[in-house]
């Protein structure tokens, strides 16, 4: 299986992979070859997966998609990849991604963009563009993402595959490189739900080196797939239905919905009033966060340090002047400005008041039903390019995955169809689904009834 896939990796020219090192691969493998052999085995022993670039790996580079961290071997591995490794995965290498995990089509990579295997013009999504790409064109039977606004279920839409991001605090944040700590969480993405909880259940538990990681038991995410969907309430958000949604993806999405009432489900019109205020409020609070996880790049402990410099403060200012691309510049600038004296109040203060709105208007609609669907994004995946200047043409793109990670719900993309591309070629829509709190196991079953 290693072997087909890395031959795969070698011959693809979409950019989704960043680092490759077939020997380490193979050892692995040879190592789950021999577990196999012995009898001390799980079901993903020997099954290759890929890591997004955020998670740290001993073995292998983690840039981040900066070149601030171009170079950058980690000494230990992120919780996340050693209990993937423990279940006896076996790496492929590391995915391309925005840098920093700040984008929504892989275009902000250091690395250069990822192309969309379905249509080579257009774009991934992102930030976990290289993952959904990786998956898509079967390089890999399995990647990680992480997701801090949408950047597992909108390449997944976007590339057409299946992923999951988990209740924040399911899996662990240990040596996920941060961008804003509140929001990031890691979770699988697959070709189908079966895969995704296989998968969820090898990376989430408790890990002490996470402060913010839920003490609860480990949970079999498969437990539930088979259940059926006779009396689920599907709450359909108006605000999710609005002039904003491109006509091609309503009507997959639709035709989901559809499928869901004949698998005995019933649709229930429900209210997420807040939906716009997420935009603002995501690009208010993430900043601040990300200004402040990435203080630690100066030059001193980690990655890149300027050639040149006269004293310190040079060093600190060439440093990150050479390191960070623009976006994230752009980001450490308002969110320094955010939190600054004078301005705390007016925005931050405020975006963590709306913050709350916007979870106390989700368990308004769970009163109402047992799970909310609706579109992952508004539009199919855009052209290679296209937006790639315009930061405020990408956070408005972000309308219907930003509101779940604010509240810290788990949310799955599924795909649905295909809306119009360019050229005669295929773009996927993906559908969404939004559970409760540590729902996961619902989800996946919803999902994993209509594949
Ligand atoms: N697109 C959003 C952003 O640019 C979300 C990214 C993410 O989830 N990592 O911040």
């Amino acid at each position: 299986l290693a072997q087909h896939f890395l031959q795969r990796i070698e011959r693809s020219d979409l950019n989704a992979f960043l680092h490759v090192d077939a020997a380490l691969t193979l050892r692995q493998a040879a190592a789950a070859d021999e577990r196999l052999a012995s009898g001390d085995s799980t079901a993903l022993t020997g099954i290759p997966i890929a890591h997004k670039d955020i998670f740290v790996t001993r073995d292998w580079r983690s840039t981040a998609g900066s070149k601030m961290l171009a170079n950058y071997v980690s000494p230990f591995d992120a919780t996340v990849v050693d209990r993937l490794g423990q279940a006896g995965m076996v790496t492929l290498g590391k995915l391309n991604c925005d840098e920093f995990a700040m984008g929504s089509s892989n275009q902000n990579s250091f690395f250069g963009a990822v192309k969309n295997p379905w249509d080579h013009s257009a774009i991934p999504g992102g930030s976990s563009g290289g993952s959904a790409a990786s998956v898509a064109a079967r390089l890999a039977p399995a990647a990680t993402g992480t997701d801090t606004g949408g950047s597992i279920r909108q390449p997944a839409a976007m590339c057409g595959v299946t992923g999951i991001k988990p209740t924040y605090g399911r899996v662990s944040r240990y040596g996920m490189i941060a961008f804003a700590s509140s929001l990031d969480q890691g979770g699988p993405m697959a070709q189908t739900a079966e895969d995704c909880a296989l998968l969820l259940s090898a990376m989430a538990g408790f890990d002490e080196r996470d402060s913010t990681s839920l003490e609860r038991p480990d949970e079999d995410f498969s437990r539930d797939l088979q259940n059926d969907l006779r009396g689920l309430r599907i709450g359909v958000p108006r605000e999710y239905f609005g002039p904003g949604l491109a006509p091609d993806v309503e009507q997959a999405v639709r035709a989901a919905l559809a499928e869901y009432e004949k698998l005995g489900a019933t649709l229930v019109d429900i209210s997420l009033p807040k939906t716009e205020l997420s935009i603002p409020v995501y690009y208010v609070i993430a900043p601040a966060e990300a200004s402040s996880n990435l203080s630690r790049f100066d030059g001193v402990r980690y990655g890149h340090r300027a050639a040149e410099y006269s004293d310190l403060t040079e060093m600190y200012k060439r440093t990150r002047a050479e390191g960070f691309g623009e976006e994230v510049k752009l980001r450490i600038l308002v969110g320094a400005y955010v939190l600054s004296h004078g301005y705390y109040d007016a925005y931050y203060l405020q975006a963590q008041k709306i913050r709350r709105l916007i979870a106390q208007d989700f368990q308004q609609a769970f009163r109402q039903c047992d799970v909310i669907m609706g579109p992952v994004s508004p539009t199919v995946a855009w052209d290679l390019g296209e937006k790639a200047d315009d930061p405020v043409a990408n956070y408005l793109a972000d309308i219907f995955t930003l509101s779940t990670s604010l509240a810290g719900l788990p949310g799955m993309s599924i795909p649905c169809g295909f809306g119009q591309g360019d050229k005669n070629a295929k773009r996927p829509v993906g559908l969404q689904l939004i559970g409760n709190y540590f729902a996961e196991a619902k989800l996946l079953n919803i999902a994993h009834q209509y594949q």
